[in-house]
């Protein structure tokens, strides 16, 4: 079970080194419900996922990079599943398991990070001069 407890308030973990730790059993099946702030951060990434897109797809490229969490290893998340992922974990489904595309090619994918200094570029830009009537003299 992936409780986050401070671990210096707690008594050691008895299966801490036991690959056989019986609560790794619950692991798949107990989904703890979303936090509001959890839930936030999602509609923000979705929200955030839906723009890249938009700026992005017409440019060739297919989704983003992102290294999982589970296996340290860096996969390639088409636009669609990543819409799709976080519109099921939003909806309290189950966690998407990482499931990489068929053969991704990873020219087509961009780090999470350019997609937001992408957007950001563009909404600077979108805003014409009003910016640098704030800015300028
Ligand atoms: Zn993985």
């Amino acid at each position: 079970m992936s409780v986050d407890f401070d671990d210096s308030l707690m008594p050691p973990d008895p299966f801490a080194d036991d690959p056989e730790d019986p609560a790794a059993l619950f692991d798949d099946e107990v989904d703890e419900p979303l936090s509001d702030d959890e839930r936030n951060a999602l509609r923000e990434d979705l929200a955030n996922v839906r723009r890249f897109r938009e700026l992005l797809e017409p440019r060739g490229v297919l989704g983003v990079a992102m290294t999982c969490d589970d296996c340290q290893e860096l996969h390639y998340y088409d636009w669609p599943i990543l819409v799709s992922n976080l519109s099921t974990m939003l909806n309290d489904g189950p966690v998407p398991v990482h499931e990489p595309g068929a053969d991704p090619d990873p020219d087509f994918y961009v780090p999470w990070d350019y997609c937001a200094g992408y957007a950001d570029a563009a909404d600077w830009l979108s805003r014409g001069p009003r910016t640098f009537r704030k800015w300028g003299r």
